[in-house]
């Protein structure tokens, strides 16, 4: 039977790009019609459990009652003006509390419209430290393999270089160093061997180098890989010896994920300029914040390149601060920690079952991440529709297979999700190519 949403679909797939598609030979995609709590309806009328929260953004569930009349609220008195010689309470607001939630080094917030966006500006904000100290060779940024900065071209030359783009623009991406990934499996000690790797890089190229850029304990998209808080904790002191700063890129692990409120937290440790985003407004809106200690704010605007070289149009957009604001409110008035503690507990549970499968490597969980690594590349063709047929939302790619779901996810709605898993990763070996 052909519908409205039918045609829907096939004019998406001959028109739009989704995320790391081909307009030739597109994924399937499933329209969806509405989405409330943990719940996302097709237009069908299906309904699935999600697992993903948006891609870490949806941390309260979909439409909240409360996001929803922070936004409704906004509009009636302004949806948008420049920010450009001009303020207004919901970005005011909303820098006071990302000052107060981090680390109380971190004094200065610059507003931008995406992580990618933000992560560009964490890096000018390092390079322009150094010029501003008389140092203007130090541009180079030193990171670790398997990581995921997003995909602008200055975050896009800190990603891994392997698995991230670099061979197809290789001669437009700034050439900057890559450290050896620490070992996914020691949590409670470092991987000496990653840090010693860490750390000729850094005595190597010193002068050259404006930053450390590093994802602290979760690597997002590059891997879903964990690490532990001690190599953490010896990155910054590293940086502090050679005397660099440290970017520390939170947009996947920020508001909650890992357990505390910011990763870094597990490491007792501070950065000179952190990048949030993703999970800022709950999901509502696209927004993102570059923070940055006094020293460096006030290294830049001390020396000969006072001015920031940064401002989006849509910067600081008062519709995406207010819901940000009602979002952390929510956040910080619920117990989030319980919540994310339960999800650790249930995806170790129900999820370790699948290290007996033939097709797993590993099985680890952080906070409310669940990842199930296979040893060979998954069949988005055949996984995906497969994950919809069992009602969850689950959005696997490369050789993973990984949630982070909504942390007002009730236990029975968990269940579904890790059983669909259970089940799709079991049929692995019987049904895909
Ligand atoms: C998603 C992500 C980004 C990029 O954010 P966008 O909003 O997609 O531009 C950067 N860094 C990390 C760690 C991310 O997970």
């Amino acid at each position: 039977m052909s519908n409205n949403w039918d045609a829907l679909v096939t004019f998406d797939q001959q028109h739009l790009w989704h995320p790391y598609t081909s307009l030739n030979h597109p994924t399937p995609v499933f329209p969806v019609k509405s989405a409330s709590g943990v719940r996302l309806t097709l237009e069908d009328g299906r309904e699935l459990i999600d697992g993903m929260s948006s891609w870490w953004a949806a941390i309260h569930g979909y439409n909240h009652p409360a996001l929803n009349t922070a936004i409704e609220n906004q509009l009636k008195s302004m949806s948008h003006v420049m920010f450009g010689g001009l303020t207004h309470k919901p970005a005011v607001d909303l820098a006071k509390k990302l000052i107060n939630i981090t680390h109380d080094d971190l004094q200065h917030v610059f507003f931008a419209d995406s992580g990618s966006v933000a992560v560009e500006v964490a890096i000018k904000m390092a390079i322009q430290y150094w010029a501003s100290q008389g140092q203007p060779q130090k541009q180079r940024l030193l990171t670790i393999k398997n990581g995921y900065h997003g995909d602008t071209f200055g975050a896009m030359a800190v990603c891994d270089p392997d698995n991230g783009m670099h061979h197809l623009f290789s001669n437009v991406l700034a050439q900057h160093l890559f450290a050896q990934s620490p070992n996914c499996s020691g949590q409670t000690t470092y991987d000496q061997t990653a840090i010693d790797d860490f750390e000729h890089l850094l005595k190597n190229n010193v002068d050259a180098i404006a930053a450390v850029i590093i994802e602290p304990l979760v690597q997002g998209a590059g891997g879903m890989r964990f690490y532990s808080a001690a190599y953490l904790k010896k990155v910054r002191e590293l940086c502090t010896d050679y005397n660099v700063l440290l970017i520390l890129d939170e947009i996947a692990t920020g508001f909650g994920r890992t357990g505390t409120l910011f990763a870094y937290e597990q490491a007792r440790i501070a950065p000179d300029i952190l990048c949030v985003g993703k999970a800022l407004t709950g999901g509502y809106l696209s927004l993102a914040a570059t923070l940055c200690s006094s020293k460096v704010a006030n290294g830049i605007g001390d020396g000969q390149h006072p001015t920031l070289m940064h401002g989006p149009t849509f910067m600081a957009n008062p519709l995406a601060c207010a819901v940000a604001n009602a979002s952390l409110d929510l956040l910080l008035n619920s117990p989030w920690q319980e919540n994310v503690n339960r999800i650790e507990q249930q995806l170790i549970t129900e999820l370790s079952i699948c290290r007996t499968f033939t097709s797993v490597k590993d099985v680890r969980v952080k906070g409310a991440i669940g990842v199930i690594e296979l040893h060979q590349a998954l069949d988005i063709h055949w996984m995906q529709p497969r994950f919809v047929e069992l009602g969850v939302w689950v959005r696997p790619f490369s050789n993973l297979v990984y949630v982070m779901p909504p942390y007002i996810i009730e236990p029975a709605d968990l269940s579904r999700v890790t059983s669909a898993i259970k089940q799709v990763v079991s049929e692995i070996t019987e049904t895909s190519p």
